[in-house]
């Protein structure tokens, strides 16, 4: 079972860890890598897997982490072949991630969270779906009067909440407490499978608060502001917004 540091302390980025497992590249994948403990997030949830570095001390090789993903208990890391033969199982190694990457995706993760709890309040509409890239994402509602004022008008809103510097906490509760709080059993819990017994929560306090296994920042003025970059009817009933995270800097005097 891999210590998966990302899930209690968002902001590791580099971890000392010692080979478990090493296997060879195959037509399918680079060398796949487990850890006895790694700071990369495996993906999950709409949020993109991390890239980074491992690094060998003993004789200062290393080696690009490409990808990485759960496989049960495990976070498997993917090499790149061109850096030739992987670390062996033993090997100690400083674990390395791509921290301005990451660090981008938990601003446009939390981002969403905002933009969730912000239409949640407002208007009442059900998030059915959602993905991100770093710096941009969409989601995708059950909001059938959404039209074009409306879309700026959330804009301002989820600015106004980011700005507002609300912290936001990670929890983990027994399944049974879970399931008694309304605003999870809103965002689809339910469809958890039974066998979890613990389940995470992301909230922004006096915001949002939903079941989630990703990455965020402490407080909504880490995101900085967010742009509304498009919107689409996919139906009647089913409505996506576009959003950027907005690093334009504010224009002097303007
Ligand atoms: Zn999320």
């Amino acid at each position: 079972m891999t210590d998966a540091i990302c899930y209690r302390d968002s902001y590791a980025s580099r971890v000392a860890a010692t080979v478990v497992a090493s296997e060879a590249e195959s037509a399918q994948s680079g060398p796949l890598i487990v850890l006895d403990r790694t700071v990369f997030y495996p993906g999950g949830g709409g949020q993109p897997a991390d890239r980074g570095l491992f690094l060998r001390a003993s004789d200062g090789r290393s080696w690009t982490v490409r990808s990485a993903r759960r496989d049960g208990a495990e976070i498997v890391h993917e090499l790149d072949p061109a850096d030739g033969e992987p670390p062996q199982a033993g090997d100690l190694l400083e674990v390395d991630l791509d921290w301005a990457r990451r660090h981008l995706l938990m601003r446009t993760h939390t981002a969403l969270h905002a933009l969730c709890g912000v239409v949640w309040r407002d208007y009442g509409a059900h998030v059915t779906g959602g993905n991100m890239e770093p710096g941009s994402a969409r989601m995708d509602f059950e909001f059938e009067q959404m039209h074009g004022e409306l879309v700026d008008a959330i804009e301002a809103t989820v600015n106004d909440e980011l700005a507002r510097g609300r912290e936001i906490r990670v929890n983990v509760l027994p399944r049974e407490e879970a399931f008694a709080i309304p605003d999870l059993i809103r965002t689809r819990i339910n469809l958890l499978p039974p066998g979890i017994a613990e389940i995470r929560t992301i909230e922004i306090v006096g915001l949002d608060l939903q079941a989630d296994g990703g990455t965020h920042v402490a407080n909504t003025t880490e995101v900085g502001r967010i742009r509304v970059t498009g919107y689409e009817s996919k139906g009647r009933i089913n409505k996506r917004i576009r959003i950027a995270i907005d690093d334009t800097p504010a224009a002097a005097g303007a």
